[in-house]
């Protein structure tokens, strides 16, 4: 059987516990290459065949797969944060429903909620942002039409950037051009939960200048929105005034 398995976003101990369990079990790990910790790997057991798929192809990751199933194995396959993001999982998951393979995925936590708690912040800040959007700057990868960083940047909620640290020129550019204030809050976070992870204050006016003083240029999270900030109202949930199923309001 073959397990997807979030690895977590750096950090070996953020690995879930059934994460971890199926580690320590597998017979083959094939993992994603520099984003996942290698400490991860300690977990697994002496003779445990280990491939980084990072030099290989999907059909190489497939013929391991095959070869590990052949021989009744049990193979993980280590993907960087949660799978589901950027993960290429389908794909594979795909050809092992072809071959008849049984597998299933395990979460992970994702590198942009790695980044929230690096940055002790809220996503969902009450009258700022109720809305998270996670997307990439179109690059060598093409981006469809109707999901253009301009036209995402109208909503002006909180948005999260994977992939996109070498193009913040353009990033800057398009956020501006599509709705948000140039002093708009951002933060730049490096390597989140690991122990090199580093973090950027800037603006959207003035992320390319502190990409390019630091030299980030892969392994970033850009986080863009006036959840950065410092205003915003309180919850109702824990309002002394707000009456819901589990708390009667007070009365004064
Ligand atoms: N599935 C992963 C994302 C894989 S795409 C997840 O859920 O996090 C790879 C991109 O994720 C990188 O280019 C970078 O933008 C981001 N990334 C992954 N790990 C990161 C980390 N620890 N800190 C900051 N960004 C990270």
């Amino acid at each position: 059987m073959v397990h997807f398995v979030g690895a977590g976003p750096g950090a070996a101990d953020l690995i879930t516990l059934k994460g971890h369990n199926l580690l320590q079990r597998a017979d083959v790990v094939i993992y994603a290459g520099s984003l996942v910790n290698p400490e991860l790997l300690k977990y697994t057991r002496d003779n445990c065949l280990i491939y980084n798929s990072a030099n290989m192809t999907l059909e190489e990751v497939i013929d391991v797969i095959k070869k590990a199933e052949k021989e009744n194995k049990d193979t993980v396959r280590l993907h960087t944060g949660d799978p589901s993001i950027y993960g290429a999982i389908r794909e594979q998951i795909d050809i092992l429903k072809e071959l008849h393979i049984e597998f299933e995925v395990v979460p992970g936590v994702s590198s942009f909620f790695g980044a929230a708690a690096s940055l002790n912040a809220e996503y969902t800040l009450p009258e700022v942002s109720q809305t998270v959007i996670i997307t990439r700057m179109e690059g060598r990868t093409p981006v469809p039409e109707t999901e253009k960083i301009r036209s995402l940047s109208s909503h002006k909620s909180t948005m999260v950037l994977f992939l996109s640290s070498g193009l913040s020129e353009k990033l800057s550019e398009e956020l501006i051009m599509g709705g948000y204030e140039p002093s708009t809050p951002v933060a730049v976070v490096y390597k989140a939960t690991w122990p090199d992870e580093k973090i950027f204050h800037a603006t959207v006016a003035t992320l390319p200048e502190i990409m390019k003083t630091n030299n980030i240029t892969k392994t970033a999270l850009i986080l863009v929105g006036n959840f950065l900030g410092n205003d915003y109202k309180r919850s109702e949930l824990y309002n002394p005034s707000f009456t819901h199923e589990f708390r009667k309001a007070e009365n004064k």
